[in-house]
């Protein structure tokens, strides 16, 4: 097909063009449906997100194994097994410190924007507060009871830890684990085909979840919590293009190789919003920055469900939010607090749409909000999930350059 965008991995270079092209058609479609008949557009609307909600479900199935052999395979193929310590502490070293410094722009965005300040919202009707998980609950959500739960998206984080050990186990198998070695790379290539097949149907999908977008959530854009996305996206963004590009340097890339082969993933997952379904878009793209595989296969996989500065960010600035629309104010104390929870939170936080916003009751109620907070930030979620999605896939590759550096490795010349 010459007209349509392939490559030996799929749709290939041309792949962007494809999706910017959706990607702007849909935004066209979406602000043309606003002139019509509310009904209407509802009905149009929901057509237009279920073209994005086959692609997402398509994905969705390849995660949980995606995830599982490319972590293997990478873990295994690294035979010395001090540089395999060395890469994943500086991955939590870079993953929590790029965190914290997003969760810190976002109580900076509360305090320069007051966003909340005299706007004085109401939670959406029929809303009940849901019970914030405690400290426990999180740590232990990070261990699944049993197997079958490995396959939830809850089950993630048991997922990484089981695949990792599984790799370790393969190297100290010496001579006897290059067998399992073969099996395990042979399934995540296979993987990475199949996410291959389903990347045609991208274009149409991003399509679909713009005008979807834009035809829903449109008005709400205008209105009262235009205040707060215009402080979330400027921070977000601000943190994107200046901290990404200062780790991108420290570790020896060219910026704007950086956000060239980061474009693609940041389109999805703009328009997903999802990092788990970004993920292999995520690997490609540090495959193209020459990251080496031996360190994108742990830190890009892990980073989707740990590594999440936007999320970190927004729940900071949803916090300060919150506060102000109630009136309440603030200790220097409490505020730090917000930063160290944000954190915490962001780590917790599933990779999928809307999880950041499910995950700031645990924020809200650290710090004593309201949680009718969590209604609250829920009408504009799918507008702010956006970026912060975006960002958070971003971060992970920003992350891993400086990694490859830090561990003794070199950039490949990209491609
Ligand atoms: N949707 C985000 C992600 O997948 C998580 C969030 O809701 O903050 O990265």
């Amino acid at each position: 097909m010459w007209w349509y965008p392939t490559g030996t991995r799929g749709p290939g270079y041309r792949l962007l063009v494809a999706i910017a092209i959706g990607f702007v058609l849909g935004l066209v479609v979406g602000f043309s449906l606003l002139g019509v008949p509310e009904a209407a557009r509802t009905d149009a609307a929901a057509w237009f997100k279920a073209l994005g909600d086959i692609f997402v479900r398509l994905i969705r199935i390849v995660i949980p194994p995606l995830i599982f052999f490319t972590i293997a395979t990478a873990t295994a193929s690294i035979a010395d097994l001090r540089r395999l310590g060395l890469v994943l502490l500086w991955m939590l070293v870079l993953y929590i410190g790029t965190s914290a410094l997003a969760a810190f722009w976002g109580v900076l965005a509360g305090q320069l924007f007051q966003p909340g300040v005299g706007v004085g919202l109401k939670p959406p009707a029929g809303y009940t507060p849901p019970k914030p998980p405690s400290a426990i609950d999180i740590l232990m959500s990070f261990f699944q009871v049993d197997f079958s739960a490995l396959l939830t998206v809850g089950g993630a984080m048991t997922m990484i830890i089981f695949a990792i050990i599984l790799g370790v186990a393969v190297v100290l198998l010496g001579g006897e684990g290059r067998r399992v070695y073969s099996l395990l790379k042979l399934a995540s290539d296979l993987m990475i085909r199949i996410v291959g097949i389903i990347m045609y149907y991208a274009p149409v999908a991003i399509f679909g979840y713009a005008a979807w977008l834009i035809a829903t959530y449109g008005p709400q854009m205008l209105g009262a919590y235009g205040k707060f996305l215009v402080s979330q996206y400027s921070l977000t963004l601000m943190h994107f293009f200046v901290i990404y590009s200062i780790i991108v340097v420290a570790g020896g890339l060219n910026p704007l190789r950086y956000f060239k082969y980061q474009s693609t993933p940041f389109v999805i997952a703009f328009t997903t919003r999802s990092s788990a379904v970004t993920l292999p878009y995520n690997m490609e793209a540090a495959r193209r920055m020459g990251i080496p595989e031996e360190v994108f296969q742990i830190t890009v996989p892990i980073g989707a469900t740990v590594n999440m500065d936007g999320t970190a960010l927004y729940q900071a600035l949803s916090a300060l939010f919150v506060a102000q629309l109630f009136g309440i104010s603030l200790t220097p104390a409490q505020v730090g607090l917000v930063v160290v929870a944000a954190v915490v939170g962001s780590v917790a936080t599933a990779a999928i749409p809307g999880g950041g916003t499910i995950m700031l009751a645990y924020v809200l109620g650290v710090v004593g909000l309201p949680l009718e907070g969590v209604g609250i930030m829920m009408v504009v979620d799918p507008i702010a999930d956006a970026m912060r999605t975006a960002i958070n896939a971003s971060g992970d590759n920003a992350c891993s350059v400086l990694i490859t550096r830090l561990v003794g490795l070199r950039l490949r010349s990209s491609s």
